[in-house]
């Protein structure tokens, strides 16, 4: 085992010099994770939310085996084959509407981006100039690459440290009151002519920390889009594949976007893999005899064989065990283990939204300290900002899910 270097592995979003030192993991099983010096922690994030089956699920594995024997990669420019044409299939009949038209890539920053790119283009291709911009929301975020980062929250995205280097967008509260609302309304047919479209994180805007919307809200920040004539893209990437309890958000309000951008969860946590699909009308905006209207995009790596073989197994997985199911118990007990927190001093809210439980605490906070306590109780928990959240696997036993809660109980409730 060698020594560790501090300075070798640039770490994400992390101040190198006074950050603790991360931790070693050797292995992973069900939602626990394994250090090297033998400690196993349950797994209260499932990484970042795509392990909804929990690690090391062995149909993803025996999936991903056979595809590695078979083609582990080939360039997708003049090529295609069987597990990205399966998956688009059933990805096209899974998803609300007719969006049918499936633009894989590598990452849910780029998913986005392509989104933004499809819809601006749109407007090139039916001879529209000058509607680039794109109306987002306070709170949201939506990645880490340029056009994704300039829609994400005006203060958290830190757009004025970089400026002009950022695409400059029209941001809004969400419209979860009359005068919001109207506020919206006002602002989209004000600057309808300079934008091409309307992005929103479904039901609950995650990393932007973790703040949850009815259904009825999307629905407006819906109808409010139509009714401007703006291309609406809905980020899942979070919310994708069950984590609020249906397989995707937009189906609680009934909502059929022009794009939705679907990652994370996409292949059960294992490969990088992720998906812009767009429906008929928007794919229409590209069919074209001119060859400078097809969609300008094409990353190296896209639709890799292995990644489609383990979301077309994470799919099976969908289709044959009760994930749905799972998510809400996994809601219900989030309730029951969050709800003494409610009123407790030092605590702002807790929030549940299928297999979400977030608790917002009064700032300022010892994240560190809390990082500590929630190790010792056996605990991968990674509080942000004023956030503390659980999104474990949808198969997470209740006993794991129970040292989860208690430790936030114990933990928060000290405070
Ligand atoms: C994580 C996330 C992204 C970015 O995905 P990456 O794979 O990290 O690039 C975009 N949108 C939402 C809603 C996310 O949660």
């Amino acid at each position: 085992m060698s020594e560790p270097r501090d300075d070798l592995l640039w770490r994400p979003y992390t101040q190198m010099k006074t950050a603790a030192p991360p931790l070693r993991a050797a292995r992973t099983q069900g939602s626990r994770i394994v250090l090297e010096d033998g400690r196993e922690l349950v797994d209260g994030i499932a990484s970042w939310w795509t392990a909804c089956h929990g690690y090391n699920h062995p149909h993803i594995r025996q999936a991903v085996a056979a595809q590695l024997d078979a083609m582990p990669h080939v360039m997708f420019g003049g090529l295609t084959h069987a597990p990205a044409e399966d998956l688009a299939r059933r990805l096209a009949a899974l998803l609300p509407g007719d969006l049918d038209h499936v633009f894989f890539s590598d990452s849910g920053s780029v998913a986005v981006e392509v989104a933004l790119k499809a819809a601006a283009q749109v407007w090139l291709n039916r001879g529209v100039a000058g509607r680039s911009r794109f109306a987002a929301f306070r709170g949201g975020y939506h990645g880490d690459t340029m056009g994704a980062m300039s829609v994400c929250d005006p203060e958290e995205g830190m757009h004025r440290r970089f400026g002009r280097y950022l695409p400059e967008q029209l941001f809004f509260d969400l419209p979860d009151t009359r005068a919001r609302e109207t506020a919206v309304d006002a602002g989209l047919a004000r600057h309808r002519d300079t934008l091409a479209g309307v992005i929103v994180e479904p039901l609950v805007q995650g990393a932007g920390g973790m703040r949850m919307h009815p259904p009825e809200v999307l629905a407006t920040v819906a109808r409010l889009a139509r009714r401007h004539g703006l291309i609406l893209i809905l980020d899942e990437v979070f919310t994708g594949f069950g984590r609020t309890g249906t397989l995707f958000a937009c189906e609680q309000a009934g909502v059929v976007p022009d794009l939705i951008c679907l990652s994370k969860a996409l292949t059960g946590g294992t490969l990088p893999l992720a998906a812009t699909v767009a429906t008929a009308e928007i794919f229409a905006a590209f069919w074209s005899d001119d060859p400078a209207a097809a969609l300008m995009h094409g990353p190296t790596f896209m639709a890799n064989p292995l990644a489609c073989a383990a979301a077309n197994a994470s799919l099976d997985l969908f289709a044959r065990e009760p994930r749905l199911a799972q998510a809400n118990r996994i809601a219900a007990q989030l309730e029951e283990g969050l709800a003494p927190l409610r009123g407790r001093p030092g605590i702002r809210d807790v929030r549940v939204l299928g297999a979400i439980g977030a608790v917002q605490l009064v700032p300022p906070t010892d994240l560190a300290g809390m990082k500590a306590a929630f190790l010792e109780r056996g605990a991968w928990v990674r509080p942000f900002g004023d956030i503390v959240y659980l999104t474990p696997a949808l198969t997470i036993p209740e006993e794991d899910l129970a040292r989860l809660t208690g430790a936030m109980r114990e933990i928060l409730g000290a405070a």
